[in-house]
């Protein structure tokens, strides 16, 4: 359905070269091209879209509808940079382009919009629709090595093409929407970063964000597979809790995963990379205070039969991966009798209820990253136009930028929004 080209004529002037066919430069191509400009996107891949397919466990999250205040502190680096997109293309306005190209839009909880067939290609099709329908002239498998400038000026690209030759494609402005660098595979290698850097662009430090973190623990791998809900994870850093959140966490080879700790992720690599003491303590039963646990585990030790012993208490309360695991970690022998449990045992068992530490002395890889934390420098981005302030004419999109957000659908929002504001050039 794409329609592609291998060849353009070497005469050919450009109004736009997008370099990068992912969500910010398939938004910016159409909506450039729909507005009558001449437009060349170059893809690396044999498919634009690909990180797309994969977004939302396949289903794309695409963005949150909550209030704007509350969208903009899920931002975690230029939130107010990112304000004045936001304003030219709002996630309302993102559901309604999404639905005028025929995608059945649904939101679930935590006012995330997901397209009701349960289908990503739903939006990443919708997107390559919108480049064809208005004339995007795209090269796939093409991989650009290099923003052209002269005099302050951008004035096209250098690629190598499908078959390995070396060429030039020009035009008067260039739009550079190549990613990240998290999930490779999925052409989001980081090239726009050396590109952006070769023409004069400073490069906040990138690092992985909405990753795994590793633990030194050395139960951990006790824990694989285990899930759980409802819980508080606390992330302290040189002692001192820096983030709380409430909700799911999984353990797996990865290390310790799931929407809680992904979360507090961010702000534990830049930890970690500081060579700071990092910990993530988890409270497994946040809903009941000290006192509450204590009651709670007078009235099991009530029901429980005559010589049963404290790991049959702990069964009661905990998921069985647990049971041993907070048993060691109070010092208490899972077979002494549970009626005999002194009072200073049953402290250190609701002490191991309601903070087991994980030391975190490492995080999961790029190819498993959801986000890149750092890109170019917003200091040097017009937030009102996406223009470069170091190159004229050269359009700054996506998660290349030093912009990244949690989970919920706003890093989508972040490349559509500036994808968008990006394709309103001036040639
Ligand atoms: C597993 C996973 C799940 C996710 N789920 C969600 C979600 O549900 N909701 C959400 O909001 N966000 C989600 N994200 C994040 C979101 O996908 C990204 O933030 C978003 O895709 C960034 O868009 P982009 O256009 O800037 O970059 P990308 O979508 O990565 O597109 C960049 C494109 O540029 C191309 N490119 C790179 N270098 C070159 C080159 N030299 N020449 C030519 N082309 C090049 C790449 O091949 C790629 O197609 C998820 C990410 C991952 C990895």
């Amino acid at each position: 359905m794409e329609e592609t080209t291998n060849n353009i004529p070497e005469d050919r002037v450009f109004d736009l070269i997008v370099v990068g066919g992912g969500a910010a430069g398939l938004m910016a191509a159409g909506w450039a091209a729909r507005d009558g400009h001449s437009v060349l996107l170059i893809e690396k891949m044999e498919k634009t879209a690909r990180k797309i397919n994969i977004t939302g466990k396949g289903r794309c999250n695409l963005t949150n509808m909550c209030p704007a205040e509350e969208f903009l502190a899920k931002v975690r680096s230029g939130a107010e940079f990112f304000g004045h997109s936001f304003k030219t293309f709002t996630p309302n306005a993102t559901c309604h382009f999404f639905k005028k190209q025929g995608v059945k839009l649904e939101e679930e909880a935590g006012r995330r919009i997901f397209p009701k067939g349960g289908k990503a290609y739903e939006i990443s099709d919708a997107l390559r629709w919108w480049c064809s329908d208005n004339g995007v002239v795209v090269m796939l498998s093409t991989k650009v090595e290099e923003i052209l400038t002269a005099a302050g000026r951008v004035y096209g690209v250098n690629y190598t093409n499908k078959r390995g030759f070396r060429r030039k494609a020009e035009g008067r402005a260039v739009l550079l929407a190549t990613g990240g660098a998290s999930y490779p595979l999925t052409g989001s290698t980081g090239d726009g970063y050396r590109m952006a850097r070769d023409v004069g662009h400073t490069i906040v430090p990138v690092r992985p964000s909405l990753v795994a973190l590793r633990s030194s623990h050395p139960k951990m791998s006790e824990l694989v597979g285990l899930r759980l809900k409802n819980i508080r994870a606390v992330l302290e850093i040189d002692g001192e809790e820096v983030a709380s959140e409430f909700g799911e966490i999984e353990f797996s080879n990865r290390g310790i995963d799931g929407p809680v700790v992904l979360r507090v992720s961010r702000a534990a690599v830049d930890a970690v990379i500081d060579e700071r003491r990092v910990e993530v303590a988890l409270d497994l039963k946040p809903a009941l205070s000290e006192d509450i646990l204590r009651a709670r585990i007078d009235r099991e030790l009530a029901d429980l039969p005559t010589g049963a012993f404290a790991i049959e208490l702990l069964r009661k309360m905990l998921p069985r991966a647990l049971v041993y695991f907070v048993a060691d970690g109070a010092g208490v022998h899972p077979k002494t009798h549970a009626a005999k449990l002194s009072a200073e045992e049953i402290g250190r068992l609701i002490g191991a209820m309601k903070r087991v530490a994980f030391p975190i002395v490492d995080y999961g890889p790029w190819e498993q990253a959801i986000v890149t934390a750092g890109g170019v420098s917003l200091d040097e981005v017009n937030p009102e136009t996406m223009q470069s302030r170091i190159v004229k004419g050269l359009y700054i999109a996506g998660e290349v930028l030093d912009l990244d957000a949690d989970t919920g659908g706003y890093n989508l929002q972040i490349a559509f929004s500036t994808g968008r504001l990006a394709s309103q050039l001036k040639v």
